[in-house]
């Protein structure tokens, strides 16, 4: 099967099923099986080798999703990146990484990579030139996050990979914010993109799961240091995520719908300060986001103004849910400040221009006008006029 053959529904319904040829059933068997015969067989599966049968099956469809040869599924988005990292560098080796990053790979890269003697350099913005500039001779990988949590900055994908390719260097990219549905960074020269399946890959916040995608070279190496790192993923959630990644497409596309509404709402309400959106027109880079990106994404954040506390806000919401994670089919919203890079000191969130204000929005399937309503009361309810008059 591949992508030439299959539309996007197509590809996340069918690619990488496991055809049930004793029953007939519909769906893939599960195979919980962690011991499988080992004398005269092409392959020696065991789950931490990442190839049971659920996990080769469904590695066939994230790598079609993503164009690539092959793909790899982890037992936490933070597994897959971490074990990404650690299949291409070693002492002395140096990594260049972008600014606005999730707070968890700015932390694994801060707090381990020390204890390795791998260097790092953490770009000064997400402009081309600034990796450039923090290239050293001894570079051996540049990681990117575009559109970056939680700001929504656009890295211009090509630029990053060409100049990596000009210098020897391998390209790494978290596309989890865009999911392959909405960006695939392979067609634009990146070598490798991992997603923490937790997110839009999962989509229904019950699974915890990553997955890394690439050419047959480069995924061989990261199997390599993998099997020894051990972070693959139970049969019974690969299955799962396989189910879920069967409305991949059909939920991505409905909470990018809802996403460009709600941006255009936000943007023009009175209570809204600044709304951060690639869709945007006023959003620095989206003539960029346009070109390389198939859709804007579900993803959005904003500021409310001054006066109307942020924390109060989320708390007068009735259906839009506080959430820690994202890319569930429900909206949910959060103080990344206060959650995905409290890890950060403040002076390291001032740096890269999170405040305490800033709320991250992640649209679900919703109604429109039902997430509209619940902001608008919330909005109603924490303005310091609404404290008076209760
Ligand atoms: N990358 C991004 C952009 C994320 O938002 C997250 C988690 O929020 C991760 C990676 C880490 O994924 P996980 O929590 O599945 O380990």
């Amino acid at each position: 099967m591949s992508k030439k053959l299959y539309g996007i529904n197509t590809i996340c319904t069918h690619v990488g099923e496991i055809k049930d040829k004793q029953f007939k059933g519909a769906v893939s068997p599960i195979y919980l099986s962690t011991s499988y015969e080992f004398d005269n067989v092409d392959v020696k599966r065991y789950p931490r080798y990442f190839n049971t049968p659920n996990q080769e099956f469904l590695a066939k469809k994230i790598a079609a999703l993503e164009h690539t040869e092959t793909a790899m599924i982890f037992g936490s988005g933070m597994a897959a990146i971490s074990h990404m990292f650690l299949a291409f560098l070693r002492q002395g080796d140096h990594i260049v990484v972008q600014n606005t990053l999730y707070g968890g790979t700015s932390n694994f890269i801060r707090e381990e990579f020390p204890k390795y003697g791998i260097e790092f350099t953490f770009t000064d913005s997400y402009a081309v030139t600034d990796f450039e500039a923090a290239i050293q001779s001894n570079t051996k990988l540049i990681h990117i996050e575009t559109p970056s949590n939680p700001l929504l900055t656009v890295t211009d994908i090509k630029g990053v990979a060409d100049l990596a390719k000009s210098k020897g260097i391998i390209t790494t990219i978290d596309n989890t914010f865009a999911s392959p549905i909405n960006q695939n960074p392979i067609d634009f020269g990146i070598d490798i993109v991992m997603h923490s399946a937790t997110k839009y890959l999962g989509g229904h916040s019950d699974i915890t799961a990553g997955a890394v995608a690439g050419s047959s070279e480069h995924m061989d190496r990261i199997w390599n240091v993998s099997k020894n790192l051990g972070g693959s993923l139970s049969d019974m959630t690969v299955w799962m995520l396989e189910r879920s990644m069967k409305t991949l497409a059909l939920r991505v596309k409905a909470q990018t719908k809802n996403a460009k509404k709600l941006a255009k709402f936000l943007d023009t309400h009175d209570s809204v300060a600044q709304v951060f959106y690639p869709g945007l027109k006023s959003h620095p880079e989206h003539q960029l986001a346009k070109a390389q990106m198939h859709d804007f994404g579900a993803m959005l954040s904003f500021e409310l103004v001054d006066g109307i506390d942020a924390m109060a806000f989320q708390r007068q919401l009735q259906l839009i849910k506080s959430s820690m994670s994202l890319a569930g089919v429900e909206s949910t919203m959060l103080l990344p400040s206060e959650t995905s890079h409290s890890l950060l000191t403040q002076a390291q969130r001032d740096a890269v221009g999170i405040s305490n204000r800033l709320i991250r929005f992640s649209v679900g399937i919703e109604t429109f006008k039902d997430l509209k309503y619940d902001i608008e009361q919330a909005i109603i309810a924490t303005k310091p006029e609404a404290a008076l008059t209760n």
